[in-house]
């Protein structure tokens, strides 16, 4: 229709004239929604600077100073840090229903439930990420019964390959990789074998394997030897016994080789046993940074040392780590680890419109490792809004 035939048509009857409004309404509000005056740390396009982000049909239009077109709700992000929505990629967020919606107020728009369950009841954890609003994904433990309190694969039947393949090739949308637990108390004198199995289901479909290290009973150099590029190291902070640093200070030699060749490192707070601060202080000072920081989040968290996702990407700020570096560990590293990913951790134009609001406070905050150790940091991070796929959460 021209724009004589679309005057006719509207003065030819009432119907045309109730449209008319609705029309100009719908182009008057160029975008959905309009951050406004936010520090914009993005980290995959090197940008930190006051910018307003356009958000239209799910999506970043555009990342600007002083946009101007209206919009059809607008943020006032003054004083607050805009960033890519944050990807967590050790959590157990799966073993709960209502998991998924508690981390997207921390600001975490895409999960991996790192091994809460192996092959006997991945239909749950792969049900709730089937369910969640944002992408959640799952890495099935080698153990067939998941997570035991008397070790997942102390019983070495357990690691069991036929029956992981199977559960992997019947869920291949949702698994996207295999976890070994390898401490002492999870796997036992099994380590070296549970992660070769591991490898062995994971390499068959192509996918990465994530092992939890820290106190094995396997030196660390050998068991990293197993890892191939795309395989992810988490608990890398962990404490000797057979730590990724020795006495004297120095990386282990088969730890290196292993970040050369492609193999992730990341930091996987958690509770007990996985953190302590002079670990941290040395494998920091010996400058093995983590590529990646994860919670191994799970429902408890907010009364822990954990808290949420900002907050642990608080804790090596003191180490002379940067905002900018904090950030790019949550964001655009952890997207390039998990194909599901690929398209998020940044906010480029096109890209899905996954934005997490934070507050950098200044004041005196004190952070807790696994082993009731505090350090007192100057600056900490706290959640201040999602946005996820262009919809305020
Ligand atoms: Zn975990």
């Amino acid at each position: 229709m021209n724009r004589r035939q679309f005057l006719s048509a509207a003065a030819a009857g009432a119907a045309a004239f109730v449209s008319v409004p609705t029309a100009f309404a719908r182009q008057a509000s160029k975008y959905d929604l309009l951050i406004k005056g936010g520090r914009v740390i993005d980290p995959s396009l090197r940008l930190d600077a006051v910018r307003d982000v356009a958000i239209a049909g799910g999506r970043i239009t555009a990342v600007e100073t002083n946009i101007t077109g209206a919009a059809a709700e607008t943020i006032d992000a003054r004083g607050k840090l805009v960033v890519p929505g944050l990807l967590d990629i050790h959590t157990h967020t799966g073993r709960s229903a209502d998991g998924p919606g508690l981390v997207l107020r921390d600001g975490v728009t895409g999960w991996i439930d790192a091994g809460s369950q192996g092959a006997d009841h991945i239909g749950d954890i792969v049900a709730v990420a089937r369910s969640s609003v944002q992408p959640g994904r799952v890495l099935i433990n080698i153990g067939r019964a998941g997570i035991l309190p008397d070790g997942d694969t102390m019983d070495l039947a357990r690691a069991d390959v036929a029956a992981a393949k199977d559960a992997v090739g019947k869920n291949r949308e949702y698994v996207v990789g295999v976890k070994a637990r390898l401490s002492r108390e999870v796997a036992g004198a099994n380590d070296y074998e549970v992660l070769r199995r591991a490898q062995e289901v994971a390499s068959s479909f192509n996918l990465p394997v994530m092992i939890h290290m820290g106190q094995t009973i396997s030196p660390i150099g050998k068991l990293v030897a197993l890892l191939k590029r795309g395989d992810i190291v988490t608990h890398m902070f962990a404490p000797p016994p057979n730590a990724i640093v020795d006495d004297s200070g120095h990386i282990v030699p088969e730890v290196l080789a292993a970040r050369r060749r492609g193999v992730w490192f990341d930091v996987g707070n958690g509770q007990t046993g996985h953190m302590r601060w002079d670990t941290i202080g040395t494998i920091m000072k010996a400058g093995f940074w983590p590529d990646t920081f994860s919670t191994d989040w799970n429902t408890n968290s907010k009364t822990t040392g954990v808290i949420d996702l900002p907050n642990c990407m608080s804790k090596l700020l003191g180490y002379g780590m940067t905002v900018s570096e904090a950030i790019a560990c949550a964001t655009v590293n952890a997207a390039r680890m998990f194909p599901v990913f690929g398209d998020r951790g940044t906010l480029n134009v096109g890209a899905p419109a996954d934005v997490a609001l934070l507050e950098l406070r200044e004041g005196t905050f004190e952070f807790l490792d696994n082993y009731k150790g505090t350090i007192t940091g100057k600056q900490r991070f706290f959640p201040a809004g999602t946005i996820l796929a262009g919809k305020k959460m």
